[in-house]
């Protein structure tokens, strides 16, 4: 069973490794489109082998269209000495993504309109978009308002927004059954750490991990920008649904909370039943929260029209901290620990997902003779032996065909783990036989 690889993982190194990973891609300057964003997909696809995919602007995808794509090669503002104000080159957040290009002299008050800062949080960047409306515009911290006291400033942004492409990553790790688990994270944000560098990493991590190993259900990998791109993904595969069993968009899994889990809209999904479950066998608490129609991708997966069983899972609630959408969500926002310890987790949910089986107890009248067969001397240990004792009556008695192994979990209070390893000795046993294997 393969969820023990979640278990065996050396949090140590994986962290050193992870958080190095977000040190490189941190500082570029992704958006929805962009070569950026497709050197983030490169890089992305060194670690595990995604397909790149382009689809052209001007796509007609449901209400949507893929838009232009957005380059930029300088931005910048000059006072009359000719001293730079700001510099596109010092943060990527200081550029109003998808300015359009502009090169002239502006009075203050044009340049005021055009300046977008937090006064409540004076010494951060903003995180502004205009991709749907043509405009320009720099972020800046309020507190350096105060340097634009001249009457007159130069501005150059340039930019590019011209047809070209909206790019995603997608991997299919085929298993033995056609029935699908969705991973899902966004790739479109600039320079920031938790939203959306953590789930960049996190989610490559679990997909190099999975990649090499031959599941029972398949695994699908998107990599996507966010909003535009779960609605081309959906538009190109609308018809392909079918298979979709469960589905997880993953988003800000490196900050010092603990996990949030938010319901798929249909709310009887495996993560929706599992998940917090789940994270008890690591020792972890997640807070649960029905379905709400706004947030992250899983608003187009949720979305009437499809109803797809997909959850949100993330540590802190997006917009509910300081740091959300500025500057202040930098590399010292996340920790090393929590990268891997949310991928230790997402492996296990998966995993555990994986091995989920029906079975059938073939000695349902009176419980079977267990001494006899042996069972008891291949444990080691005493309160292991306790312990599995007391597995096996579960698991043989709600194996009648209606409870898969998460749900004997759950019913017993006892880790998923133990209850799948009981099964598994339990069938060489003969005393139960698996009735669909693939059922989750
Ligand atoms: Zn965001």
């Amino acid at each position: 069973m393969w969820f023990e690889i979640a278990r065996d993982l050396d949090l140590d190194e994986l962290s050193a490794e992870l958080y190095e990973w977000s040190r490189e891609i941190y500082p570029w300057g992704r958006s929805i489109t962009g070569k950026e964003t497709v050197r983030t997909l490169k890089w992305i696809q060194e670690k595990t082998g995604i397909e790149i995919k382009s689809v052209p602007s001007g796509t007609k995808v449901l209400d949507w269209e893929v838009p232009l794509e957005w380059n930029v090669e300088e931005a910048w503002v000059k006072d009359e000495q000719g001293n730079v104000l700001v510099d596109y080159r010092d943060h990527k957040l200081h550029l109003l993504n998808y300015s359009i290009s502009v090169d002239k002299i502006v009075s203050r008050e044009e340049l005021l309109q055009h300046l977008f800062y937090l006064k409540e949080r004076p010494d951060l960047i903003p995180y502004r978009t205009s991709y749907y409306n043509r405009d320009w515009g720099f972020c800046i911290p309020y507190s350096w308002l105060s340097r634009f006291k001249g009457k007159k400033y130069r501005v150059k942004i340039a930019s590019t927004l011209s047809k070209g492409y909206l790019h995603y990553g997608e991997l299919l790790v085929k298993g033995k059954s056609k029935k699908e688990v969705v991973l899902t994270t966004h790739i479109c944000h600039p320079q920031m750490a938790n939203d959306n560098v953590s789930g960049i990493v996190v989610l490559s991590k679990v997909a190099s991990i999975i990649k090499d190993i031959i599941p029972e259900l398949s695994f699908r990998f998107l990599f996507i920008p966010g909003t535009i791109g779960s609605i081309t993904w959906l538009a190109l595969n609308k018809d392909n649904l079918s298979n979709i069993k469960a589905g997880l968009v993953i988003s800000a899994v490196g900050d010092r909370s603990g996990f949030n889990y938010k319901r798929s809209r249909k709310g009887d999904s495996f993560f929706d039943k599992f998940l917090p479950s789940l994270a008890r066998d690591l020792g972890d608490i997640v807070r649960i929260h029905d379905f709400h129609p706004y947030g992250y991708d899983e608003r187009q997966f949720c979305s009437p029209g499809f109803n797809l069983p997909f959850g949100l899972l993330s540590r802190a609630q997006w917009g509910t901290y300081k740091e959300y959408h500025t500057s202040g969500d930098n590399l010292s926002f996340i920790e090393k620990r929590q990268l891997s310890k949310s991928v230790r987790f997402i492996l296990y949910l998966l995993g555990s997902l994986d091995a989920n089986k029906f079975y059938l107890n073939l000695y349902p009248y009176g419980e079977p003779q267990l001494g006899k067969r042996g069972l008891y001397e291949r444990i080691g240990g005493e309160s292991k032996k306790k312990e599995l004792q007391l597995a096996f009556l579960w698991v043989l008695n709600y194996s009648d065909g209606t409870n898969s192994l998460t749900e004997i979990s759950l019913k017993s209070g006892m880790p998923f783990y133990t209850i799948a390893k009981a099964a598994t000795i339990l069938e060489e046993a003969q005393l139960i036989k698996q009735i669909d294997a693939l059922e989750c």
